[in-house]
């Protein structure tokens, strides 16, 4: 491996890491009690489509717009609404469809706006586009995050994801310091630290979700999915360690993939997992469009 290098490998290693955390959790998701999982499911599930969804209106507009990504979400929701979308998305969908802003919808739906993961769980595209620009990085992932999480909770979860996913990309040694500094919420930074202190006590994952959680809420679920990469030390035990943590498995799964696979590299996942993977090389594809655009320049 070329290391501090960015490589396509990382890039593609990224979006199928996400598909392959998600189909490894899906199997686990809601179930109470530890398990380790080995199997990739025969299916991934709304992370994916939404990550997917994600990439697509990118690599369309070579760039972010709003509008275009969420009527992408929404497109891909009508073809596969059994993706196992939880109850938000659809509701912020129909309103769009009815004529709301496509950064109106989301809040007023949810006063005070989603504190959920939905937003980070998706993000992995983001981070592989604006690598280069931390500022530009969190700009685009707090506005793609307005589409269905308008809470900082929600938008922040996704901002440290993606970033997350970038030192990954560069293989950064000072991973958690550079996330720390990175994050303006202090309830971010609390978990950061308990990420840290909790390093060499991964087999103990009573405490690890006790400290970090393993819930819907972003802030309970991207801790988890970092700590889950920085504990283990290779893709495969990442990801099986954060669909093993329980609790919402595929998001916490997908989100340990993206950044874990941005470290190692589609060589490093296991070929048998990526050959049962659903729409593995359309997955790639979209990853090679991406990495088409970081040559190119114009978003
Ligand atoms: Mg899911």
């Amino acid at each position: 491996m070329n290391h501090g290098k960015i490589t396509l490998a990382k890039f593609v290693g990224s979006l199928i890491g996400t598909a392959i955390g998600d189909s490894l959790g899906a199997g686990r998701e809601g179930f109470s009690g530890f398990k380790k999982v080995r199997e990739v499911g025969t299916r991934y599930t709304d992370d994916t489509a939404m990550m997917i969804g994600v990439a697509e209106s990118l690599i369309q507009c070579q760039g972010f717009d709003g509008e275009h990504m969420a009527k992408t979400f929404i497109r891909n929701y009508e073809r596969e609404p059994w993706r196992g979308y939880g109850a938000g998305p659809p509701r912020v969908f129909s309103l769009i469809k009815q004529g709301v802003s496509w950064d109106k919808a989301a809040e007023s739906i949810y006063p005070g706006g989603s504190f959920g993961n939905g937003a980070a769980m998706r993000i992995a595209p983001i981070g592989l586009l604006y690598w280069e620009d931390r500022e530009k990085l969190r700009e685009i992932a707090y506005k793609s995050s307005r589409i269905t999480h308008t809470h900082s909770l929600g938008a922040e979860g996704a901002a440290l994801e993606a970033y997350a996913i970038v030192l990954a990309l560069k293989e950064e040694p000072k991973f958690l310091d550079k996330l720390r500094d990175f994050t303006k919420l202090e309830p971010y930074k609390r978990k950061l630290e308990s990420v840290e202190k909790l390093l060499d006590r991964k087999e103990d994952r009573k405490e690890i979700v006790a400290e970090l959680g393993n819930g819907i809420e972003a802030l309970n679920s991207v801790p988890a999915a970092i700590y889950s990469f920085l504990a283990n030390s290779s893709f495969s035990e990442a990801v099986v360690y954060a669909a093993s943590l329980g609790g919402d498995a595929d998001t916490i799964g997908a989100m340990a993939g993206a950044i874990a696979g941005a470290w190692w590299g589609v060589t490093e996942i296991p070929n048998a997992w990526q050959k049962k993977l659903e729409n593995r090389e359309y997955i790639e594809d979209l990853a090679r469009g991406l990495w088409k655009m970081k040559e190119i320049k114009t978003y």
